[in-house]
C-alpha cells in the first residue's frame, strides 16, 4: 500500500491516531455540553485526514448543530435535520464527502460508548467515521470507525486541542505565559502527587509491589469465564496488579447487566445496566487504565492486530460460553454458576491441559464457598478434580432463592484469585497441595 492510500493509517508502522480540534471549535462543543445539561446534545462536522510521520491526525474543520430532541440520556436528530446540513453544505458549493465527524455530549454523565453510540456507528454511511463523546465536565473520549472496505472497530484516538495561528487569544496568552510562568523541570513540583490527576499523563508504577507480583516477568494470559458476580472483583484485581502489562486478560461472558447485578458487582454502574458484561468490564478497565488499553473482540481480532500494527491486546473480549472445543491458553478461573458450564469448561482444558497451567475454579452458595485451585495437567489432581468434584447440578449444593450472592463474597473471591496468581507468579503454589481445596463459611 502506498502513502497517500485512503488505507494508509491502517498498516502505517507505529501508527498515533490524534483527534485535531482548534480550541475555539473545542470551547464551542464544550459550551453547548455545559449548557444543554443535564440533556444530551449532538452535532456533526467535516473532518480533513492529514497523515505526517508516524502521525495520522484527523482534523476538524467545521460544526453543525442539527435541530434536535434531547433529554438526559438521549439525543436524536430531528426529522429531516441531516438533510437540511447537507443541502446547506452542498448550495455554498461544497462536498459533503468530509462529513465523518460525529460527537455527542452525555450531560452529567460519564463519557462511554453506549449500545446506542456503537449501533449509531454501524450505521453509518461514509468510509470512516470519527467519533467523539464529551460530557458537561469536559471529560472527552474520541475513536475511529472504519466501516469500508472492512470493519475496523474502536480504534482509539489522543484529542489534541490545537490553538491556531488566528486564534484571538494567542498573542495574549502567549505574553501572559511568558511574564509570568517560570518554569522548572519535571518532578521538581512542590505538589503532592495525588494531586497530579489529568495533569501529567504518568506510566503505572508497580516498583511497590514488584517482589510480591512483577508485572515484568508474568507471561501468562488469563481468562476469566463468567465476568459476573464471582469474578468481576478479581479482574479488577488482577488487572490492577499489572497481569496486563505484558500479558493479556481474556473474558468470557455471554449475559447482559441485569438490575440485579448491582447488588454484588463492584466495579460495574448503574448505567451500564443492558450492557453486554464484556463491555461493562471494558469501561471499568478504561476508567482505571485510560482510553489508550489495548481492546479487541475475539472475533474480529485479526483485523484489528492488522490495523494497530500487532500491537499485543491488553484485553480480548469473548462475548460468548466456553464450551468443550474452545481454546484455552493460559491460567484459567471459572466464576460460573452451574455445574454444567464447569464440565464444558473442563473438556476444553482436558483437552490440551498443557496450555492451562492452573486453573482456579470459584464456587459459592449463598454464604457457602469453595475455592479449588491445581495444575490440569497434573494427571493426579485432574483425576480428583474430574472424579469427585464435577458432580451434576442436582448434587451440587442447592442455590436458594435470594441467597445467591452478596458483594463481599466477590470482593473475597477476587483477593483469592489475585493472592493464588501472585503465588503462581512467584513459584510458590508447590509449597500447596497439589489439589488445593478452601472451603469456606460466611455464615
Ligand atoms: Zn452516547
Amino acid at each position: 500500500m502506498v502513502a497517500n492510500s485512503e488505507y494508509y493509517y491502517v498498516v502505517n508502522h507505529k501508527q498515533r491516531y490524534r483527534l485535531i480540534v482548534d480550541s475555539e471549535l473545542w470551547g464551542y462543543m464544550m459550551t453547548l455540553a455545559k449548557l444543554s445539561a443535564p440533556n444530551e446534545i449532538l452535532g456533526i462536522g467535516m473532518i480533513t485526514k492529514r497523515c505526517t510521520g508516524y502521525n495520522t491526525d484527523f482534523v476538524v474543520d467545521e460544526i453543525f448543530v442539527p435541530r434536535q430532541e434531547v433529554a438526559a440520556n438521549y439525543c436524536s436528530f430531528a426529522e429531516g435535520a441531516q438533510n437540511e446540513i447537507m443541502n446547506e453544505i452542498l448550495e455554498r458549493g461544497d462536498s459533503t464527502e468530509k462529513l465523518c465527524f460525529r460527537w455527542h455530549s452525555h450531560g452529567i454523565g460519564s463519557v462511554f460508548f453506549s449500545a446506542i453510540d456503537e449501533k449509531d456507528i454501524d450505521d453509518c454511511d461514509s468510509p470512516y467515521v470519527v467519533n467523539m463523546v464529551v460530557n458537561a465536565y469536559q471529560d472527552s473520549i474520541a475513536r475511529l470507525d472504519i466501516l469500508d472496505p472492512v470493519r475496523v472497530r474502536d480504534i482509539p484516538l489522543e484529542i489534541l486541542v490545537d490553538v491556531s495561528d488566528e486564534n484571538s487569544e494567542r498573542a495574549k496568552c502567549t505574553r501572559e505565559i511568558g511574564e509570568k510562568c517560570k518554569k522548572i523541570p519535571l518532578g521538581m513540583q512542590k505538589v503532592d502527587p495525588s494531586v497530579w490527576r489529568g495533569v501529567i499523563k504518568m506510566r503505572r508504577d508497580y516498583s511497590d509491589q514488584t517482589k510480591i507480583f512483577d508485572p515484568r516477568s508474568f507471561g501468562y494470559d488469563v481468562h476469566f469465564v463468567g465476568a459476573g458476580g464471582a469474578s468481576n472483583s478479581a479482574i479488577m484485581q488482577v488487572a490492577t496488579m499489572g497481569a496486563m502489562e505484558y500479558a493479556t486478560l481474556h473474558v468470557w461472558d455471554p449475559d447482559v447487566l441485569e438490575p440485579h447485578n448491582m447488588a454484588t458487582e463492584l466495579s460495574y454502574s448503574n448505567d451500564m445496566i443492558g450492557w453486554r458484561k464484556v463491555d461493562a468490564v471494558v469501561n471499568a478497565l478504561r476508567y482505571k487504565f485510560g482510553h489508550n488499553l489495548g481492546i479487541a473482540e475475539a472475533a474480529n481480532l485479526a483485523l484489528w492486530s492488522y490495523a494497530t500494527n500487532n500491537r499485543r491486546p491488553n484485553v480480548v473480549l469473548h462475548p460468548e460460553a466456553v464450551i468443550a472445543d474452545t481454546e484455552l491458553n493460559g491460567i484459567v478461573v471459572t466464576g460460573v454458576d452451574s455445574m454444567a458450564a464447569r464440565k464444558e469448561i473442563w473438556q476444553a482444558i482436558k483437552r490440551e491441559s498443557w496450555r492451562v497451567p492452573l486453573l482456579i475454579d470459584l464456587r459459592s452458595a449463598g454464604l457457602t464457598t469453595l475455592i479449588i485451585t491445581f495444575d490440569p495437567s497434573d494427571m493426579e489432581a485432574a483425576e480428583t478434580y474430574e472424579k469427585s468434584l464435577l458432580y451434576s447440578d442436582e448434587e451440587s449444593m442447592r442455590l436458594e432463592c435470594g441467597a445467591r450472592n452478596v458483594c463481599f463474597i466477590s470482593a473475597y473471591f477476587g483477593v483469592e484469585v489475585a493472592h493464588r496468581i501472585s503465588l503462581f507468579a512467584r513459584d510458590k503454589m508447590a509449597e500447596l497441595d497439589k489439589m488445593f481445596i478452601v472451603p469456606r463459611d460466611f455464615e
